[in-house]
């Protein structure tokens, strides 16, 4: 047993806990392969967040039975939110699996693995893969219980790493090349609650910005209501974190607000928003909007268009509501807005904001912009601003982990294209 396969959906919170279980497999001396037929070990992370996500996550567990029966002594592997507290429900609709991990929690997997691995390599590879950007997980779970979200019952009640833990982190992997790190939590915003002293997310972006080498930060997700001015000010003055803000408001419509119990109405949403761009000039907001939630109306629907389209969002993730078992939307709301209309509530946010973002990245046309190059799609060199735009552009030498000045000369909704300013930018050979 020496090769595994990890096939990942979802959030960001997701892929950093494969990137995890990848990192301790590959110091148990196994390899990661791309193609499934080659693993020893295959491992679903799963995501319950959507009924579509959730979909995918069961065609996947159907088309393993077929390899499982062709070879018995793959280990099969199921994690992420899919996995809930009844494993022995589980065992029984999914037979062909050999391991349910809850989220994060990896180590019947590790400890199997220890007892009958082969391993390839006698080198133990560094704590950490090295890329141009990571993801660092700083708090896990959630408190607030949103009426339509599984995820509290998945992750449990959050939990921060300590500030010093994630420090020291972060610090080793910019010693090894990182240059970009986005700090992950379901709410980034609560960071801290619950460790003494009670240090704050914007305490953390503090200390992070005088990392040697550490030339960007992020973080994901904000919750409206928790969102301090403390926090927004730490992003307008501390000159490595990014101006870049995932803001979700799920709805425009107080009525729906309430149902979805997001804890704020919209005007103090509205307020927030006006403060935020008030505070830092060029700030990137990002937006995520469920559309069809139960009883949700015409006139409501249209109260989150007027939103959108009002207030001009960069980016907006957009989904239709599905009910997720367990969750008290599912229990006490009827699903009660046809299909059709969600779709079309769907496309239309779609509609608009693919305007929205065609005619705000227009504006780019022309302009130098910095980019951090996080990788490589094709020919060209895939990059980020920090206001989380893509950027693509050619160059023959090696541009990973670069900063990089780049003139726009291609705009389309989701991506920009350009080329180096100046050779003098980069700094190869
Ligand atoms: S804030 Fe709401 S939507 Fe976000 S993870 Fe917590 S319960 Fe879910």
């Amino acid at each position: 047993m020496n090769r595994f396969y990890i096939w990942t959906i979802g959030c960001q919170m997701n892929k950093s806990d494969s990137e995890r279980l990848a990192l301790e497999l590959g110091q148990l001396g196994l390899q990661q392969v791309q193609v499934v037929e080659e693993a020893d070990i295959i491992v679903l992370n799963s995501c319950a967040v959507r009924q579509n996500a959730e979909d995918k996550v069961l065609n996947k567990l159907s088309n393993l039975k077929a390899l499982k029966r062709k070879y018995p002594e793959t280990i099969l592997a199921l994690t992420g939110c899919m996995v809930d507290s009844n494993i022995d429900d589980m065992k029984e609709r999914f037979p062909h699996i050999d391991f349910f991990l809850k989220p994060r929690n990896f180590d019947d997997l590790l400890t199997h693995t220890k007892k009958h691995s082969t391993p390839l390599t006698q080198t133990i590879p560094s704590t950490h893969s090295q890329s141009a950007t990571a993801f660092v997980p700083i708090i896990q779970g959630c408190n607030n219980f949103c009426s339509y979200c599984i995820v509290p019952y998945r992750r449990g009640r959050e939990k921060s790493r300590p500030m010093g833990e994630i420090v020291d982190d972060i610090q080793q992997l910019a010693g090894e090349g990182t240059r970009e790190i986005t700090l992950l939590g379901q709410n980034v915003d609560s960071y801290g609650n619950d460790l003494p002293g009670k240090p704050d997310l914007a305490d953390l972006l503090q200390e992070l910005n005088q990392i040697d080498n550490l030339a960007r930060i992020r973080f994901l997700t904000s919750h409206p209501k928790d969102m301090s001015q403390k926090l927004i000010e730490a992003i307008a003055f501390l000159e490595k974190v990014c101006e870049h803000i995932s803001l979700p408001a799920q709805s425009g419509d107080n009525e729906t607000l309430a149902a979805m119990r997001r804890g704020s109405t919209i005007e103090q949403y509205t307020e927030l928003v006006d403060r935020i761009r008030a505070t830092i000039p060029d700030v990137a907001l990002s937006n995520d909007i469920i559309v069809g939630f139960p009883n949700e109306t015409q006139d409501q629907f249209q109260r989150t268009f007027d939103l959108l389209e009002k207030y001009q969002f960069d980016t907006v993730h957009v989904a239709a509501y599905s009910p997720r078992p367990g969750t008290i939307a599912a229990r006490k709301l009827e699903d009660n807005v046809a299909p059709e209309d969600k779709q079309s509530r769907l496309r239309q946010v779609e509609e608009l904001q693919e305007r929205i973002s065609t005619n705000k990245n227009q504006l780019l046309l022309g302009h130098t912009v910095e980019v951090l190059v996080e990788g490589h799609k094709g020919e060209r060199w895939q990059s980020r601003t920090r206001s989380d735009k893509l950027v693509f552009f050619e160059h023959e030498n090696d541009c990973l982990g670069q900063l990089v000045q780049v003139r726009i000369d291609h705009t389309g909704p989701w991506s920009l294209r350009g080329s180096p300013a100046m050779e003098s930018n980069l700094n190869v050979g």
